[in-house]
């Protein structure tokens, strides 16, 4: 965890990032089918396809990647579709596989069908990788039996598997890799309506009493994250039972995100925090990311998986070839005057509002 004075990226309330005590609070809210799975409509129908036809054939699924920012379900959709597929489901992560030996491991206990779910496939090592390729494949791992000379090479087969692996960056993934799924699927953020019907199955599962427009004002600054969503419905019931009458209501919910300096639209902090450098230090961008990750000690990485995803899909940041620029929107939202700026920003040039 980088700690910065009061500048904390893991502890935040709104960071998509999985903390412990989500562990235990997502395991009751995690959908089950893909009917109670919110949102997603384009992924889900496709999944719906491929699941049915692999069933139809009675063989595995094909591989499948999951990608886009954490906390919007990519683990529920592959507990999903091991659940419809009425196999097991496996979840291991990229980074805890550090030898040939675990994957071997892992993959010779799987049963015929089974789903292996890798989170941060992005992270697994060159080595590990290696030992994977055949398994996609052909659906056999190699094993070095012995030492120096007598060495010699064990071919194991393996039941026909489903492997699901997910990441924050495809990009990152080696091209080998990536060809070896046959279906990529990427999620995107959550609409304030898709966020505001996961908010009120939770709260109805959680058993707590919520408004419409309650769930409504925590979906608004719900950073488009379920896990967000989640998170903050749990805190602020505490704000509800302390200052109200149990109810989250829309008065409720309001007062209880100002307080915890979460703003209408969902930013905290950091997010301000991170905006205003471009526009203070940076005269608006553009500014490299890593210039900017050193100037707030934060790592570029989370830079780019927590904040900028959410800040562009407001519209308050750009990317451009030469760094990243805080756009007009940004601007007025932290209540800077407009600048006139010949750089552009996306293609579109920013004009000054008051030139
Ligand atoms: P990721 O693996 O992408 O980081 P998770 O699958 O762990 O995200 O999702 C985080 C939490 O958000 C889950 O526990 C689940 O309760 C909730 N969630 C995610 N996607 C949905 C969805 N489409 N509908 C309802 N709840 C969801």
């Amino acid at each position: 965890m980088i700690e910065t004075g009061d500048f904390t990226f893991d502890n935040r309330l709104v960071s998509a990032q999985e903390t412990e005590e989500d562990t235990g609070l997502e395991r009751g809210l995690r959908p089950l089918s893909l009917t109670e799975y919110i949102g997603q409509d384009k992924v889900k129908e496709n999944m719906a396809i491929y699941i049915e036809a692999a069933r139809r054939r009675e063989g595995a699924l094909d591989h499948v990647l999951l990608y886009g920012p954490p906390g919007l379900g990519k683990t529920t959709l592959s507990a999903i579709i091991a659940h419809e597929m009425g196999v097991n489901l496996r979840i291991t992560t990229g980074p805890a596989i550090e030898r040939p030996g675990d994957l071997a491991a892992i993959l010779t206990n799987l049963s015929p069908g089974d789903v292996l779910f890798i989170d941060e496939i992005h992270r697994l090592n060159r080595a590990v990788e290696e030992i994977l390729y055949p398994a996609l494949e052909d659906h056999a791992i190699d094993i070095i039996v012995g030492k120096g000379p007598s060495a010699r090479s064990l071919r194991v087969d393996l039941p026909a598997f489903t492997l699901v692996g997910a990441t924050t960056r495809a990009g990152q993934l080696s091209a080998p890799l990536r060809d070896r799924f046959g279906i990529v699927q990427r999620l995107e953020l959550y609409t304030p309506e898709q966020l505001t019907d996961i908010i009120r199955r939770s709260a109805q599962i959680l058993n707590i009493p919520c408004t419409a427009d309650g769930a409504m004002e925590l979906a608004r600054r719900s950073r488009g994250t379920p896990r967000i969503a989640n998170r903050l419905l749990k805190r602020v019931r505490d704000f509800a039972d302390v200052l109200g009458s149990g109810e989250i209501t829309q008065e409720i919910a309001g007062k209880a995100l100002d307080r915890l300096e979460i703003d209408e639209l969902g930013l905290d902090s950091n997010d301000r925090r991170m905006l205003d450098m471009i526009i203070k230090g940076y005269g608006g961008g553009p500014v490299g990311l890593e210039t900017l990750a050193a100037a707030l000690g934060e790592e570029a990485v989370t830079l780019e998986d927590v904040c900028e995803p959410f800040l562009m899909q407001l519209g308050f940041l750009s990317r451009t070839p030469r760094g990243r620029c805080a756009t007009q929107l940004a601007y007025q939202h932290l209540g800077y005057p407009v600048q006139v700026s010949t750089v552009q920003h996306d293609g579109q040039l920013l004009l000054d509002e008051e030139a």
